[in-house]
């Protein structure tokens, strides 16, 4: 606790407190100022909470949705490629290259089962 915080925390917001008693402003006026910033915190809060529910939502949706895909591995290695796959996929002589060990190889992928040609 320092002399700044002694001031910050205790003397100044008594000064606020009593600077429309000072100033001479109607206690109707103050009783007006702070309820109308009580109701733009109130607003804004519900604004940031609801925005924050919906960030939630959102990426729980968007990861369920990139379950659905699933990367193919390279033969050779077993890394992941940069390709993915969907449950309905059909490849047909797909070149697989993998960036990892550089191979390719050459694929075909029906029913998420991937078959090497070559
Ligand atoms: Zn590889």
């Amino acid at each position: 606790m320092t002399a700044f915080d002694i001031i910050r925390h205790g003397i100044l917001p008594l000064l606020f407190l009593c600077l429309p008693e000072m100033i001479g402003v109607p206690i109707w006026v103050v009783w007006y100022f702070v309820k109308d910033v009580c109701v733009v915190l109130l607003v804004s809060s519900s604004l940031l909470f609801s925005v924050g529910l919906y960030k939630i939502f959102y990426r729980i949706h968007w990861r369920m949705k990139m379950e659905k895909f699933e990367w193919i591995r390279c033969p050779v290695c077993g890394n992941k490629t940069r390709n993915r796959i969907k449950e309905d996929t059909e490849l047909k002589n797909f070149p697989l290259y993998c960036p990892k060990c550089k191979h390719e190889s050459l694929i075909e992928v029906k029913d998420l089962q991937i078959t090497v040609i070559k």
